[in-house]
C-alpha cells in the first residue's frame, strides 16, 4: 500500500508531494506516524533541504579547519559541499545533527539500520553512538 496525497501551505512552509510507505509488520508504526502527523510532516519537509542546510552550516562554520579535513581526503565537490567519502561533512551545529538523526530515525527502525542511514547524510566524528542514543530514548521504538 503506498498513500499520496498533497499537503499545501502547512505551517506556511510546506507545498509538496509525500509519500507514506507501507513498511511490512509495521502496520502500527504508520498509524502512529498519522497520528503525530504534525511532527511526521515536519520532518519529511525537510529531507529536500537538509543537504542546503549542511552547506550553509559549513559557510557559517569558523570552528573547522578545512584545510586539514583536505589532508586527511574530504573534497570539496562542484556543488561547494565539503565531504567525506562521499558524506557530506556536519559541521557542530547540534539542531542540525539533532534533525538528521531525526530524519535518520524517521521510520522508527532499529540501532543499526538507523546509525547507517544517519552515516549516509551527514558525517561527524561520535555520530552511531548519538544515533543509538536517540533511538534508545524514541519513545515510539521498541
Ligand atoms: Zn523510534
Amino acid at each position: 500500500m503506498e498513500l499520496r496525497a498533497r499537503a499545501t501551505g502547512y505551517a506556511g512552509m510546506l507545498d509538496y508531494d509525500f509519500v507514506i510507505e507501507h513498511i511490512p509488520g509495521k502496520d502500527n508504526i504508520i498509524a502512529d506516524h498519522l497520528s503525530h502527523s504534525r511532527e511526521c510532516f515536519a520532518v519529511e519537509a525537510i529531507e529536500p533541504s537538509i543537504l542546503a542546510q549542511i552547506k550553509a552550516a559549513q559557510n557559517k562554520d569558523e570552528a573547522t579547519i578545512w584545510e586539514e579535513w583536505q589532508q586527511k581526503g574530504a573534497i570539496k565537490g562542484p556543488d561547494d559541499v565539503w565531504r567525506w567519502n562521499d558524506v557530506p561533512i556536519v559541521p557542530e551545529v547540534p539542531e542540525l545533527r539533532r534533525l538528521i538523526i531525526d530524519y535518520a530515525h524517521r521510520r522508527h527502525e532499529r540501532q543499526n539500520t538507523s546509525v547507517s542511514n544517519a552515516k549516509k547524510m551527514g558525517f561527524w566524528s561520535g555520530q552511531p553512538n548519538e544515533v543509538r542514543a536517540a533511538v534508545k530514548r524514541c519513545p515510539h521504538s521498541s
